[in-house]
């Protein structure tokens, strides 16, 4: 599933392709993606718009679009679900199977693709007010993830899934920053120690960073032959072998430890797998 890194990697790559391009037409192949936006709804705010920008939030791509005679904005909000993907593709290239909506951009199409059904592409933006702070910005402070932290009794691993404490993270990159910080994951977010917090904020920032740099160097190229392994599997074929080193612990039970070269362990917390080296994440 992708995470804050996926998600900004593809902003990047999206923004300069979509920018100053106008919706001439756009077709809703699956409206429960849209909710609880309606698709006429949908298709009368974002026909003959403008896309003037993309940024990100947390795990949400967020498209702004101006309404050329009248100047005003409208913001689609976009989620990738479990394995959505979006992309350009020529007008003439046939359109994939799972296609949920395909805006018509004059040549070309852009198309928001989600085979697993758990994405969305919606007017209503009201789920951006509930995140916490973007972890690679200036208001996620260790003072302020302490103050987060201190007030859960779960697991920290699973409290770093909350997008309330921190906006972006989920399972690969929980697991990445706990190996990092040394902590293990069982660990209740409200007995970590102020030293502890502060190697965790550090680590949360530095593997998405990482993340960000390493992704943005791999082609994404997805409509024509599927190169997007970065986003679900830490690497995209013909890449060299190095990509998937970045990961250290997940998905990768069993294979010995970068440290210590004991086993990676794999457990569940809360339905979803953590994976940890239980030698070198002790504390
Ligand atoms: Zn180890």
């Amino acid at each position: 599933m992708p995470e804050l890194p996926e998600v900004e990697v593809l902003a990047q790559h999206l923004r300069p392709l979509l920018r100053g391009k106008i919706i001439r037409g756009v077709t809703v192949r699956r409206a429960k993606v849209l909710a609880p936006t309606s698709p006429r709804e949908f298709r009368r705010a974002v026909l003959g718009a403008q896309f003037a920008g993309l940024s990100r939030r947390g795990k949400y791509l967020l498209f702004q679009l101006k309404r050329r005679v009248t100047g005003e904005r409208v913001t689609i909000l976009g989620h990738l679900g479990m394995t959505g993907r979006m992309f350009l593709a020529g007008w003439r290239e046939p359109l994939p199977a799972h296609a949920a909506v395909v805006f018509d951009l004059g040549g070309e199409n852009f198309i928001y693709e989600d085979t697993r059904y758990f994405g969305r592409l919606t007017l209503d933006g009201s789920v951006v007010g509930k995140l916490g702070p973007e972890p690679l910005g200036g208001d996620f402070q260790p003072a302020t993830f302490a103050r987060a932290l201190k007030r859960s009794r779960q697991a920290i691993k699973v409290k770093l899934l909350d997008q309330k404490v921190v906006a972006g993270i989920g399972n690969i990159y929980a697991s990445e920053a706990l190996f990092r910080a040394r902590l293990s994951p069982k660990r209740s977010a409200s007995r970590l120690t102020r030293r502890q917090i502060k190697r965790l904020w550090g680590a949360v920032r530095k593997v998405l960073a990482e993340a960000i740099r390493c992704g943005s160097t791999v082609p994404l190229n997805f409509g024509k032959d599927g190169l997007d392994g970065f986003f679900y599997f830490g690497r995209a074929p013909g890449t060299p072998d190095y990509y998937e080193e970045r990961l250290r612990v997940y998905d990768r039970e069993g294979r010995p430890c970068p440290n210590c070269r004991n086993p990676i362990r794999r457990m569940t917390q809360a339905a979803r797998s953590t994976f940890y080296c239980p030698h070198c994440q002790n504390s």
